[in-house]
């Protein structure tokens, strides 16, 4: 894939960088609770302050618009000469002023109507900050934001280095070395069809978890009772390839507490809410025979504690002599707690990015980037 990247970038130096990062980071009592997202791209961040640039940083944070990134301001400002600014009228007085190597930090990019809108009065007003952009925010490149997809058609436009990483690791799923084995979890069955379909072909194993195996369970028949279902169709492609892996047995809530049974044994009244035993066995026999192995969302309900197979899933992988690539929001809050994350040989930022990416190859960031206007 050709994508313009930082080190393609002309000399920087007094030039205005709009940086575009993911600070889409959880907040307790006013302070940022986990600063991983963060801290991998200071490397983009001491770059262009060692190279002189005048950078403007732009990103989100939540869902609500009333959100605001001072958690964010107040954890730079420890590194980095940085100013926070509210509108686009003070930061365009701002960067106009900025000094070499200094910052500039913009509040919350959705308490703009035009971001999630992208709408090119704002994509405009982001643009004029700047000389030349940069998207440090892979995570969020699955996304047509004004600050993602709006901003690259008016100004020359580069990955940043931790954008770069992702896709060169991310792309490695393509061709993988085989035995290669999928391993998909979470919910929500449909967002993850075009990744399955796609994986039956290049994989030699696909294995389906968590409630999207519920499913797998549900269109075979099988009684599911209370169990998280998306009550999707899933085509016989899917459902009869013989690559196609499910749990053969389940951990079941029951109103006593728990029970291990065969996936074809729940009843009315009773939820799934992890891998059985069995399961994790025949995940280990998959993992041994394996050279390369991607991971993306909880075999079980980790929130509701439901995290042992989740947990073994993840130690297997840390241990596996397999080239391993993990992602996904859900699945890395369970990891991150093992201090495992340096054993997998990448651990991607992205969550539904990731899935897209490799769904896809493409994404619409990175289509933006590649469609700019360059220098
Ligand atoms: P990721 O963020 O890692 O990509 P997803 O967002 O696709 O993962 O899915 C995570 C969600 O799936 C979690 O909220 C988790 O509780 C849920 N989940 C996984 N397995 C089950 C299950 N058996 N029953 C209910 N919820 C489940
Ligand atoms: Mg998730």
């Amino acid at each position: 894939m050709i994508l313009p990247t930082l080190k393609d970038a002309p000399s920087l130096r007094g030039k205005r960088v709009l940086l575009r990062l993911n600070l889409d980071l959880p907040v307790e009592n006013g302070e940022l609770r986990d600063t991983f997202r963060i801290d991998s791209t200071m490397k983009t961040v001491d770059f262009l302050r060692e190279q002189k640039a005048k950078t403007i940083i732009i990103g989100h944070i939540g869902r609500n618009p009333k959100e605001t990134l001072r958690p964010v301001y107040d954890y730079f400002k420890k590194s980095i000469s940085i100013t926070f600014v509210e509108t686009i009228e003070e930061a365009k007085e701002s960067s106009a002023t900025l000094a070499e190597g200094e910052f500039l930090l913009l509040e919350n990019l959705r308490s703009f109507p035009g971001e999630v809108t992208n709408d090119q009065v704002f994509a405009k007003d982001l643009a004029s900050l700047a000389d030349l952009y940069v998207n440090e925010a892979f995570a969020v490149s699955h996304r047509e934001h004004a600050s993602i997809v709006g901003v690259p058609k008016l100004l020359p436009s580069f990955a940043g280095f931790v954008f770069e990483e992702e896709v060169t690791q991310l792309s490695k799923a393509f061709s993988p070395a085989h035995p290669a084995l999928l391993i998909l979890g979470g919910a929500k069955f449909e967002t993850k069809t075009p990744l399955i379909e796609r994986f039956l072909g290049i994989a030699d194993d696909v294995y389906v978890g968590g409630a999207l195996a519920n499913d797998i369970f549900h269109s075979r028949g099988y009684e599911t009772g209370d169990s998280l279902v998306s009550n999707c169709d899933i085509s016989p492609a899917i459902l009869n390839n013989p690559k196609l892996h499910t749990p053969s047995d389940v951990l079941v809530r029951i109103p006593s507490g728990t029970v291990e049974k065969g996936a074809d044994a729940v009843l009315k009244g009773e939820k799934i809410v992890d891998a059985g035993e069995d399961s994790i066995d025949d995940m280990r026999a998959l993992i041994s025979k394996a050279k390369f192995v991607l991971w993306n969302g909880p075999l079980g309900e980790y929130e509701a504690g439901f995290d042992a197979g989740t947990i073994a899933l993840a130690q297997m992988l840390a241990e596996c002599d397999a080239e391993t690539i993990i992602g996904g929001g859900d699945s890395l809050a369970v990891v991150s707690k093992l201090n495992i994350t340096e054993r997998f040989s990448f651990v991607s930022t992205g969550g539904g990015a990731m899935l897209e990416f490799l769904a896809n190859e493409t994404l619409p960031g990175i289509d933006a980037l590649q469609k700019a206007f360059s220098v």
